[in-house]
């Protein structure tokens, strides 16, 4: 192997890549398109399971600093059918098997624990051209060339691209997603129904998700499914007219501080269709190129992605440790177990997702989280 290992995104993925490999003294380089560690906002509260986030921050040395994070309490979950009534509830064990973490704090620590430098902000890959080494040429038109490139780029993979993968398809489900803040002192209805952790109030096709997150907030997504052109008729940008028709849709029958949690909306509502790659996804193999996380295997949100891109990061860096330097031997090795080992997390991914908005709704969705819980000891 010559020079160091280039990385194409400053996920969740890349990140663990770049710091698991740093901990074993192997130098990388992780290309980010975004401007800099606050060019974006992170997205909201992640549970890191015990079984794949949390092991992949084990391997990284970073367990002390990410239980520093963890927002306490946040592991309940609470059932509320349409009406506003509680069909079930899941307190938080205490036992930390599924800390919650906001997703930023969780990439600052990432990011800070890599030497200066490895990260080039700004640099988003347009093209890849591989001969006998690959050319990864980025939008202000500089370019680099690396034996070992890793796509850790997310659901839109420009490296997936290059290796002629799938491409993700829309999966006819839209979440919408806003927040209430101070939520202790300006909305104390809502912080009473959500509680300390998750609030999930399901009908068939459409329900609102409650998210108790650090710093009294709560983050609410509305989950419809409708078809992609539906987006276009609403205009987000109108946070107040977007939130009532947002509401609208749910249909009659929602119990009123329910509706709260959307009408009363602080934020700009952001719409995000959710997309899928085929279950079992693969790819052409070129040699000295690999995937992970949401590029290898994009799947509906299930609570697991985050997790499983860590765990892809700890994974294929160990990978490359063990083989001594013939990394095409630890992509081979590392392909053969993440590739099945997605499909069947995907399996379950799908199948949660058709039931959390399924015929049975809400009752599913309580008998669906009981099992998440156990899912570690099955694999
Ligand atoms: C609405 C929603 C809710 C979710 N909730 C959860 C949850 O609660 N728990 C959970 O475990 N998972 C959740 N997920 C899934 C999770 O967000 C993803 O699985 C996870 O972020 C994948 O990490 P990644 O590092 O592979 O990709 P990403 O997080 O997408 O990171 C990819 C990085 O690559 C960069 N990049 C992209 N293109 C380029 C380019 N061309 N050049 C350079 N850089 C590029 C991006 O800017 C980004 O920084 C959710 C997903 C959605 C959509």
């Amino acid at each position: 192997m010559n020079g160091s290992i280039t990385i194409i995104g400053a996920g969740l993925a890349g990140l663990v890549l770049a710091r698991v490999l740093h901990v074993h003294g192997i130098a990388s380089t992780v290309y980010e398109a975004e401007a800099s560690p606050t060019g974006r906002a992170q997205g909201g509260q992640l549970d890191i399971h015990d079984f794949n986030g949390q092991v992949a921050l084990r391997e990284c040395g970073l367990l002390e600093e990410f239980r520093s994070i963890v927002n306490m309490g946040g592991e309940a979950m609470r059932f509320l059918g349409s009406d506003g009534e509680v069909v079930g509830e899941i307190p938080d064990d205490g036992e930390l098997g599924n800390p919650e973490v906001l997703r930023g704090e969780l990439r600052r620590i990432l990011v800070e624990s890599l030497p200066p430098g490895t990260i080039k902000w700004g640099h988003k890959t347009v093209s890849i051209s591989s001969g006998e080494r690959h050319t990864v040429t980025f939008a202000d038109g500089s370019s680099t060339e690396t034996d070992v490139l890793v796509g850790a780029d997310g659901a839109w993979s420009r490296v997936r691209d290059h290796l002629n993968g799938a491409s993700p398809e829309y999966l006819g489900t839209v979440w919408v997603e806003t927040f209430l803040h101070d939520v202790e002192v300006r909305h104390q209805r809502s912080a009473a129904l959500v509680g300390s952790g998750a609030m999930l109030a399901m009908e068939p096709g459409r329900g609102i998700f409650g998210h108790r997150e650090a710093n009294d907030v709560i983050h609410t997504y509305v989950v419809l499914k409708k078809p992609l052109e539906w987006m276009r008729t609403v205009d987000f940008s109108d946070r107040e007219q977007a939130l009532g028709e947002v509401a609208r849709q749910l249909g009659p029958g929602w119990a009123p501080e329910l509706l709260e949690l959307v009408t009363r909306g602080e934020t700009t509502p952001v719409a995000r269709p959710i997309w899928g790659l085929p279950l079992g996804h693969t790819w052409d193999r070129v040699p000295g190129v690999m995937l992970i996380g949401d590029a290898a295997h994009l799947t509906p949100p299930d609570g697991d992605g985050a997790n499983w891109a860590l765990y892809d990061g700890a994974q294929l860096a160990l990978a490359i440790v063990d083989s001594r330097g013939d990394v095409e031997a630890a992509f081979t090795a590392f392909a053969e177990q993440m590739v099945p080992r997605s499909a069947a997390s995907s399996i379950e991914g799908y199948q949660s997702f058709e039931q959390t908005f399924g015929y049975n709704a809400p009752a599913n969705l309580r008998d669906m989280m009981s099992r998440a819980k156990t899912y570690g000891h099955r694999h």
